[in-house]
């Protein structure tokens, strides 16, 4: 497969795009580097680059995108708004109908606020959860993300329940100093966590089912035992469903397992692949945020026209009947067929799946936990992620992402993916 084009084009966005990309994970350095496929255009399941490869694409641009590439009802949508203008800087009707919309599927946001992106919903969220309790400590899992907010870029020191360490240059040890990071899945740390920092801590912030090092569920128990032991020492529950929201079915991880939070911060599907963000909760700690309360938070182009349109019509696409049972049937014939050509060529491989997400980790133990995750073959991975490139797939370029499912992808698309692991497969094993 020639990307030549793709190659010169990296060039000239080296020039003048730091690193050459406008967000670091579209670069190919997790895969060993080299230059990233520059993408022309893309419809339903495909992506076509510069050189006019198609792909099949398992990226979803990280999330987002999940009823496909260009979907009618999304695009029908953001045209006709635009004709009538695409920034008011006033209230809208729209917005109305868009927030009932999410409350409706995710009845723990009983008052919402949108905002622009992941990164704004999750920070709002913590300075909330900061103002309700008067608390500044936050407790985070490790290897999960929450956006590039000081705060939340800070992940696990060394050993569970460390005072933070920042992930980034620039962040104030002050501030990496009000975060603690426990390991996910485990209730033993977190209690010892808040058994020392409770009385400190406004909030324990987490990926009730974590997208970030991978698909990885919560353990029976554990997101019942994260709320039991915040709320014994006073703390909110902050759910960061930026991913998780209208992926597996039509609301929340909250309302798949019936465990609610206090306030969730939302993103990515809800725009319909323009940017948003939102966050919500109980009516009584939103109603801390301004004009009504003294929490301070805005945007200029929050509630934009295009991206509530367009969430709104991605939302009205999703709620069709069978949506989630086809992402779910499509999931498990891939997953499932994934692994068993790894067994079939002596691959260990681990599969965790949930619905139409999944991640395929190089190694022979169960990933419930970052280290779990930071422990599968990087390299074998690389190896695979450029060998399914060279077969027309596009995969995240990542052993920590997931691999997301559209309700475009056809029979013959995970048909075409199943040969194209096949002899990415036999190709590592000789
Ligand atoms: N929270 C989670 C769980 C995410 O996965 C992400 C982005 O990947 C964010 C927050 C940040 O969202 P954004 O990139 O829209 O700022």
């Amino acid at each position: 497969m020639r990307r030549e084009r793709s190659e010169a084009l990296y060039e000239q966005a080296l020039d003048v795009i730091v690193g050459g990309v406008n967000s670091p994970s579209r670069s190919f350095r997790a895969v060993g580097g080299g230059a990233p496929v520059f993408m022309k255009r893309a419809q339903g399941a495909y992506f076509w680059d510069e050189d006019g490869n198609r792909y099949i694409d398992y990226l979803g641009a990280f999330g987002p995108i999940i009823l496909g590439h260009a979907h009618p009802a999304v695009t029908e949508a953001i045209v006709k708004t635009a004709a009538e203008g695409t920034l008011y800087g006033t209230p809208t009707e729209k917005e109305i109908r868009f927030c009932r919309m999410l409350r409706e599927a995710i009845p723990s946001c009983e008052l919402l606020r949108l905002v622009n992106s992941g990164t704004e919903a999750v920070m709002s969220a913590i300075r909330l959860a900061r103002a309700y309790t008067g608390r500044d400590k936050i407790i985070k899992f490790a290897g999960c993300y929450h956006g590039h907010s000081d705060l939340v870029l800070v992940a696990a020191g060394s050993g569970p329940s460390t005072l933070g360490m920042p992930d980034s240059a620039g962040i104030p040890q002050s501030i990496a100093r009000e975060v603690i990071t426990v390991p996910f899945n485990r209730l033993d740390t977190l209690e010892q966590a808040l058994d020392r920092w409770g009385d400190q801590t406004a909030a324990v912030l987490v990926e009730p089912l974590v997208g970030n090092f991978g698909i990885v569920p919560p353990a029976p128990g554990f997101l019942e035992g994260v709320n039991r032991l915040a709320h014994a020492a006073g703390a909110l529950v902050i759910y960061d469903e930026v991913i998780t929201a209208f992926r597996f079915h039509y609301g929340g991880v909250q309302t798949l397992y019936g465990v609610e939070p206090d306030l969730t911060a939302l993103g990515k599907i809800i725009g319909g692949g323009l940017p948003i963000g939102a966050y919500g909760g109980r009516r009584e700690i939103m109603e801390l945020v301004a004009p009504v309360g003294p929490m301070y938070q805005a945007g200029t182009m929050a509630g934009n026209p295009l991206s509530v349109a367009a969430g709104i019509a991605c939302l009205e696409t999703l709620a069709r009947p069978g949506t989630y049972e086809r992402l779910d049937q499509a999931g498990e014939r891939l997953a499932g067929a994934i692994a068993e050509l790894a067994s079939r060529y002596g691959i260990p491989v681990q599969i965790n799946r949930k619905g139409g997400a999944f991640t395929v980790y190089f190694t022979d133990r169960p990933v419930t936990d970052y280290d779990g995750a930071k422990a599968a073959d990087g390299e074998a991975f690389a190896r695979f992620f450029h060998l399914m490139l060279e077969s027309g797939v596009y995969l995240p370029a990542s052993k920590y992402e997931a691999w997301f499912l559209t309700i475009a992808h056809s029979d013959e698309d995970i048909d075409r993916t199943i040969e194209a692991v096949e002899r990415a497969f036999r190709e590592m094993k000789r």
